[in-house]
């Protein structure tokens, strides 16, 4: 199915200000304090989060969820702190990506982003041993980002020739941490994360 990126939908803002972190999207009075705070907008000149509120606004509702701008947010609340409307930027980012998470899931848009790949696997590791283990991460992020166990070990190898022994040079990646160490009560996380899914 053919979707045209230009489309409006009047009820996208709507959408996103009933998902939680969405709450103060229609506060915006497009003053442009966050996009002149932002430390990504800063370096990249794609990124503008006043404009994506805008966006968002019109019922843009296609060509924000697809673009890679949503997935930029290093939410480190620099705009929240400036914002005059208390527009809660980086929580409305977290918002969309979550209608565009939704939006993926029914076949509806593309994310080409790996970001939510890597938070889901970053996720499961907390699940799995209340902590991160970079191991498991990065066994399963390879895993889904390339798509079988033999590309993601070529890719693994690749990358971890470039970082990997860096890190493990300067004693960052200790050999200890090659096997995963849980922290006690993992059970009471699990029911976290249970609570949360259900
Ligand atoms: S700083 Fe707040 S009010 Fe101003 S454009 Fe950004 S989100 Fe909108
Ligand atoms: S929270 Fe996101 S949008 Fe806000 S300043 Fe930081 S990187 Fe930019």
């Amino acid at each position: 199915m053919s979707v045209n990126a230009w489309e409006l939908d009047p009820e996208f803002k709507y959408k996103v200000a009933s998902t939680p972190g969405g709450e103060n999207i229609m506060r915006c009075f497009q003053c442009s304090t966050c996009t002149a705070s932002c430390p990504i907008a800063d370096i990249d000149s794609n990124y503008n989060p006043r404009k994506t509120i805008r966006m968002t606004l019109l019922g843009m509702k296609n060509k924000v969820l697809s673009s890679d701008e949503i997935w930029m947010c290093a939410i480190c609340q620099m705009c929240t702190e400036r914002c005059p409307q208390d527009v809660r930027i980086s929580d409305v980012m977290g918002a969309i990506r979550q209608v565009a998470e939704k939006e993926a899931e029914k076949g509806n848009i593309d994310i080409k982003s790996v970001r939510p790949t890597f938070e889901k696997a970053f996720m499961h590791q907390i699940e799995k041993y209340g902590r991160s283990y970079e191991i498991g991460l990065t066994m399963e992020y390879y895993q889904k980002v390339h798509k079988g166990f033999v590309s993601a070990m070529m890719a693994m190898q690749k990358d971890y020739t470039k970082l990997g022994m860096r890190l493990f040079k300067k004693g960052k990646m200790p050999v200890t941490s090659v096997l995963p160490e849980k922290i006690k009560r993992t059970d009471e996380v699990k029911k976290i994360f249970k609570s949360i899914g259900d």
